[in-house]
């Protein structure tokens, strides 16, 4: 990643590196324009992108014309492509909503034609006998259910790395640790001071979160405001992986989905999220009484789940709107500042069309001017596949560990990730012992990195050539080993 700059001129700048951003990024990158991308965290995807439920919504749930209800179903249907472009895992499991009660019927089948209205390919109400052919270890109280077969399953931050990996090798600029501090517009260009120095760009497209009004404000576009809402979820020990293979919802509540059991793409098992409207943007604790809530839930719908399966928990924050909706639209305080902003759930799923969404505006916005845009022919939509240790089988690991001593060290035991595989995240840009994890998942077993964490470090230090005391856990002051200990000398 690009590491210092002074005044730098783009076309367009990109403020944000979750999965909206990156996605941005990688669609804009179709076009012969001069792009960047800036993000204040130390590594792409650590904001709200990198705590949620990995869900690809199949579209039913929301409003038929909202923004929401258009990208969500564009975006699951463009999901099987991305992720195969992007070797990022993705699961098309399906998605079950079920009913506990006759009381819930009505509402079951309103959300059967909201679903239809939204285009929702394939959705069927299903009767009792076909929920437990579907999923035998749900609750006997359920009576009836909407399923809804192309709604999937991703691993949401590997989704956002390498869309910006990708854009980044179509030619996108990214500035990592580089917090936006303010936005001026010039009128006929955009400044924006970052902690990395200044911009200039013809435009800038907000993708900030949880801090999109912030940026927006910075301007005097007091527009929207994000609401934000905490959830906190749980994650369950493979053991139990298989209990479900659908994702379960209940009839949602009315400002959140309700809480969920929900197959991950990497096997486990997780119940949540909880919804609560906060002030705290960035509280990410959890609570006694969000796992009380959620674990009750849960065991309502699905037998067997046990709150001693549980290896690990974490909250992400919604970056909701006032408006109720996705913000999507050119400021009208500051015509080359263009909002991506409100991006709640299910914005994971619609990031990619939202992506296209925002590709088409900037060619409109160009058009409009009578300014030439380009395609560029050379875009290249895919990156080579990465091997994982977990995924292979003894004769394809026989052929690699042949060629690549590395992939017979297997740093972390739980979840079977080789010392080649954390170089290979170090090559894409890991540097940060949360960058590693949430590229190769070493740390997110059972152990949660009680036995790779030093090996990690080691070597992270051997292949940065940096002190193993700098190493953080995600930037900042978060510095795993203050000084050096004879074990990891
Ligand atoms: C508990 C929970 C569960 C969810 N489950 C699902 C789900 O299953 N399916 C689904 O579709 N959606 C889900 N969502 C919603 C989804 O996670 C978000 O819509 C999505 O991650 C938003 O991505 P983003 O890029 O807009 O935000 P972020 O990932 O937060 O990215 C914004 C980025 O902007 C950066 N930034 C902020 N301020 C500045 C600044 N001043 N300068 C530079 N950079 C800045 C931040 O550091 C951050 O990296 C869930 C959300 C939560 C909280």
């Amino acid at each position: 990643m690009t590491e210092k700059t002074q005044r730098k001129k783009f076309d367009v700048l990109i403020i944000g590196g979750g999965v909206v951003g990156t996605a941005v990024a990688r669609s804009l990158a179709k076009l012969k324009l001069k792009t960047a991308l800036v993000e204040k965290e130390v590594e792409l995807a650590f904001g709200t992108t990198k705590a949620n439920s990995g869900i690809v919504h199949a579209g039913f749930h929301n409003e038929p014309g909202s923004l929401k209800a258009i990208l969500c179903v564009k975006g699951c249907d463009m999901f099987p492509q991305v992720c195969e472009e992007l070797d990022v895992p993705f699961k098309e499991n399906g998605v079950l909503m079920v009913a506990t009660s006759d009381r819930e019927l009505p509402l079951l089948h309103k959300f059967y034609e909201q679903g239809i209205q939204n285009g929702v390919r394939d959705l069927e109400l299903i009767d009792r006998d076909r929920v437990f052919e579907l999923e035998p270890n749900l609750s006997r109280d359920i009576v009836a259910g909407l399923f809804a077969p192309h709604g999937g399953i991703v691993s949401p931050f590997e989704l956002a790395i390498y869309q910006g990996v990708n854009a980044e090798k179509n030619g996108v600029e990214i500035f990592l640790d580089a917090a936006v501090e303010n936005v001026v517009d010039r009128g006929n260009y955009i400044e924006v001071a970052t902690k990395k120095g200044t911009f200039e760009a013809a435009l800038v497209v907000n993708c900030a979160g949880l801090f999109a009004d912030d940026i927006a404000q910075m301007v005097g576009d007091t527009s929207f405001a994000i609401r934000p809402r905490k959830g906190e979820e749980y994650l369950l020990d493979k053991r139990v992986g298989n209990l479900v293979t659908s994702t379960i919802f209940p009839l949602p509540s009315e400002n959140s989905k309700g809480i969920l059991v929900i197959p991950t793409a990497h096997g486990n098992l997780m119940i949540g999220p909880t919804a609560l409207e906060m002030q705290e943007r960035e509280d990410l604790s959890t609570t006694q009484e969000g796992l009380e809530v959620i674990y009750q839930s849960a065991s309502k719908l699905v037998k067997g789940i046990s709150r001693r399966d549980i290896i690990a928990s974490f909250a992400g924050v919604r970056a909701a709107s006032d408006r109720g909706d996705f913000v999507i639209e050119f400021s009208k305080v500051a015509p080359r500042l263009l909002n991506v902003a409100g991006i709640e759930s299910p914005g994971l799923t619609a990031a990619p069309a939202i992506g296209e969404m925002v590709l088409e505006m900037i060619k409109d916005w160009c058009k409009d001017r009578g300014i030439p845009v380009e395609e560029n022919h050379d875009f290249n939509p895919r990156l080579p596949k990465r091997v994982r240790l977990q995924d292979i089988d003894d004769p394809r690991l026989e052929e690699m560990i042949a060629k690549d001593r590395r992939y017979a060290h297997a740093v972390c035991r739980c979840e079977l990730v080789s010392e080649a595989e954390i170089v290979e995240a170090i090559q894409n840009g890991a540097r940060t012992l949360d960058g590693i994890k949430l590229r190769t998942r070493a740390g997110m077993g059972r152990c949660q990195g009680g036995f790779c964490t030093p090996k990690v470090l080691q070597i992270m230090a051997r292949e940065l050539n940096v002190p193993i005391t700098s190493i953080t856990k995600r930037g900042g002051d978060s510095v795993i080993v203050p000084y050096k200990t004879k074990e990891l000398i």
